[in-house]
């Protein structure tokens, strides 16, 4: 029996993963669940998987949680606030810890975890991309298992030879990482009429049903940038180990390519259960209720290659990985505020990747290394994005 903390359970992810471990109930127990805002949800939760703790990020419904929680027959601790998120994901009798929550403020309860030695499965792409060297150097020095749930990150995991070392591509004989990305909903759209894309038209990807700021970063594909950061730090890699592929049916999640010709791919049908599946039981294989890839049914499978006149955020990222710590924070923090303020009707669409650059442009060169220093850039990036998105009005 393994216990599990799910942070960032009411998200898209943490359903997930709580769909998956219910259809499990003999393997995996929850030790503690959290959410930010959406109590309702968080309370069915917590009648449903029995957990015992639950947290709620926002101390400012730390009372209407108790209350809630109340009136649901809710038997767990309710505790609030950011310290109480570090305290259920480091804690002695967590052996799994699901990091799923979105954004820069995910960075520290995740970086709590692998501290302290957990099994942790990574959803949460902006911590590892905002912090880098220090996350994987944290996970080096506590002994923490890191495992990718973003699907591209599992399936290279899964197409990786068993013995592959940190950063050893070559001694293993791969020749190119394929991260793969359908290219979303506006890859076929006449590039002039970006700057009438609605919150709405962003917001519906035609393959993955995800929370709204993955999913709007999937349309600008800075997700896939954010992919791209991530894939070098997850697997030692540099850019030049990797080509990004316009794959539209999103059935191939990633290849890897070796010096032989081969090339090995992982596949499946769109659900992130398997690859939330896949962490949980790793090195095992449990049913993850996806339905299977039904060959009869799929017309075709195309390729193609992204182009960075469509997609200027995926170029941004890729530029800013070449650059350096303080580049690939900066651009996380800037993106999540300027996605913010497009969900917000503030900026349009195509204003997200000027905000992006010009923040990038504002900001000195410099070397980060410490987590204070993270912090400071993403702080300070923030910042001048705001005050450009200012300067639209
Ligand atoms: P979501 O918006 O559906 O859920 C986010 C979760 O984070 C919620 O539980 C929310 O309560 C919590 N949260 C939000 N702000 C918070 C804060 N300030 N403090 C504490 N908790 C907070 O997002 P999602 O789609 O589930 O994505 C979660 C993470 O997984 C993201 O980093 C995303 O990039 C990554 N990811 C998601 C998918 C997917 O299919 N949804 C796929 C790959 C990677
Ligand atoms: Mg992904």
């Amino acid at each position: 029996m393994q216990t599990v903390t799910v942070l960032g359970a009411t998200g898209s992810i943490g359903c997930n993963t709580l769909d998956v471990i219910s259809r499990h109930p003999d393997d995996y127990r929850v030790f503690a669940i959290t959410g930010n805002s959406q109590l309702d949800l968080l309370m069915q939760q917590a009648k449903a998987c029995s957990p015992r703790f639950v947290v709620v990020a926002d101390e400012a419904l730390f009372d209407d949680a108790r209350k809630l929680a109340a009136d649901y027959g809710v038997t767990a601790d309710i505790l609030c606030g950011q310290r109480a998120l570090e305290e259920v994901a480091s804690a002695g009798e967590v052996d799994i810890v699901m990091a799923a929550i979105v954004g820069a403020a995910g960075l520290i309860p995740t970086l709590a975890a692998v501290k302290a030695a957990k099994k942790v499965l990574l959803a949460n792409k902006e911590a590892l991309v905002m912090s880098g060297a220090l996350f994987i150097d944290a996970a080096k020095q506590s002994g923490a298992t890191l495992l990718p749930i973003d699907s591209e990150h599992n399936a290279i995991f899964q197409c990786l030879p068993q013995d592959f070392e940190y950063g050893n591509l070559q001694s293993a004989g791969i020749s190119s990482i394929l991260l793969t990305g359908s290219g979303g909903p506006f890859r076929e759209r006449e590039i002039s009429t970006f700057k009438e894309i609605t919150v709405e038209e962003a917001c519906h990807h035609p393959n993955w049903d995800m929370g709204r700021k993955i999913t709007v970063d999937s349309a600008t594909m800075m997700n896939k940038g954010l992919e791209f950061i991530e894939a070098c730090w997850l697997f030692g890699a540099s850019a030049d180990d990797i080509t990004v592929v316009l794959h539209p049916q999103s059935m191939i999640h990633s290849m890897v390519q070796y010096v032989d010709g081969s090339v090995i791919a992982q596949m499946g049908n769109p659900d992130m259960r398997t690859p939330i599946a896949y962490g949980l039981a790793w090195p095992q294989r449990i049913d993850a209720g996806v339905e299977t890839l039904d060959f009869s049914k799929i017309a075709s499978f195309t390729f193609d290659t992204p182009c960075m006149e469509r997609y200027p955020n995926l170029k941004l990222a890729i530029d800013a990985c070449r650059s350096g710590q303080a580049a690939t924070t900066r651009i996380n923090a800037a993106n999540e505020v300027a996605v913010g303020a497009f969900l917000n009707k503030q900026i349009r669409f195509t204003d997200i990747a000027v905000v992006n650059e010009e923040t990038l442009n504002k900001m000195e060169p410099m070397t980060v290394c410490s987590l204070q220093q993270i912090l400071e850039q993403d702080h300070a990036a923030r910042e001048v994005a705001q005050q450009i998105i200012r300067g639209f009005s």
